[in-house]
């Protein structure tokens, strides 16, 4: 905590931000089991202290928050393959993957293998068919079902809507899924029950939970596992939260702390602002 300060504190010093902390500025306090945060005496009245979120991993983004066509993660890695020695153990650091090769953020790849070999320790077998997916081939999908249908039926989720193009969201399914059309029967496998019941301790989050279906504007989605980090996959997760809900509750934190006068730099990297919708004539 006390690095991370000093590294905040060194970086607003060196760019245009104002205000730098002092570890005195800031306190958390546990009254009566309610953990209080404050910097500046400035309340901060959301359960995980900012300093414990990456922005650049729990964004959102849905049919009304874009990304922009020239967004493209900048620490893609390709996916290895899983290459196992005789007694099991994962050599290559890499996991099953049904056809191709998928790329993912590193930290978000580093989880998924971690994932992977823990479900394999558990005897289940996991299988990635999905990651990044850039703008561009988003919109060579969306087009050709436009072209197909004449209109859009909402099947293919439009450019810079997609989860898959923050290399943060990954389609992970059991053996006998990865070569069948996906659908929400597969909630009722072994693996992904495992998944649901794990995925926060690696970080992930099921981004389409079947409850949420009115937020989140997706079908339940039992395969789709979205790096968000933690703390903020475990809040998310046992309060039985989908990504939408949290970001509503974490953009009011952010407004009310700033209204107060908390410091900027803590908080602003959480505001979200939509890029263009380019294909709003649909
Ligand atoms: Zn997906």
């Amino acid at each position: 905590m006390k690095k991370l300060l000093c590294l905040l504190a060194a970086l607003c010093m060196a760019g245009t931000m104002v205000t730098a902390l002092s570890e005195e500025d800031s306190s958390i306090a546990d009254i009566a089991g309610v953990v209080m945060i404050t910097y500046n005496n400035v309340p901060w009245n959301f359960p995980i202290d900012p300093m414990e979120m990456d922005p650049d991993t729990i964004f959102m983004v849905n049919k009304h928050m874009f990304l922009s066509d020239d967004y493209v993660p900048d620490d893609l890695v390709e996916m290895k393959k899983l290459k196992l020695d005789k007694d099991g153990n994962n050599t290559s650091g890499g996991v099953r993957m049904v056809d191709g090769t998928w790329q993912l953020q590193r930290e978000c790849a580093e989880a998924l293998v971690a994932l992977c070999d823990a479900a394999r320790a558990a005897g289940h077998e996991l299988y990635l068919k999905s990651g990044y997916r850039s703008y561009y081939k988003q919109a060579v999908m969306y087009e050709n079902r436009l072209e197909k249908y004449g209109y859009d039926d909402g099947w293919v989720t439009k450019p810079g809507a997609s989860d898959h193009q923050t290399g943060l969201g990954c389609d992970v399914v059991p053996k006998n899924w990865t070569d069948r059309g996906m659908n929400e029967d597969m909630a009722k496998e072994a693996e992904c029950q495992w998944m649901a019941a794990h995925c926060a301790e690696f970080g992930f989050i099921l981004r389409y939970p079947s409850d949420k279906e009115d937020l989140t504007e997706i079908n339940y989605e039992p395969w789709h596992l979205r790096y968000v980090g933690n703390p903020a996959a475990t809040y998310i997760m046992e309060n039985g939260l989908c990504l939408e809900e949290f970001q509503m509750q974490l953009q009011a934190a952010v407004e009310e702390f700033l209204a107060a006068g908390g410091p900027s730099f803590l908080v602003e990297g959480f505001v979200q602002v939509s890029a263009e919708d380019k294909y709003s004539r649909y």
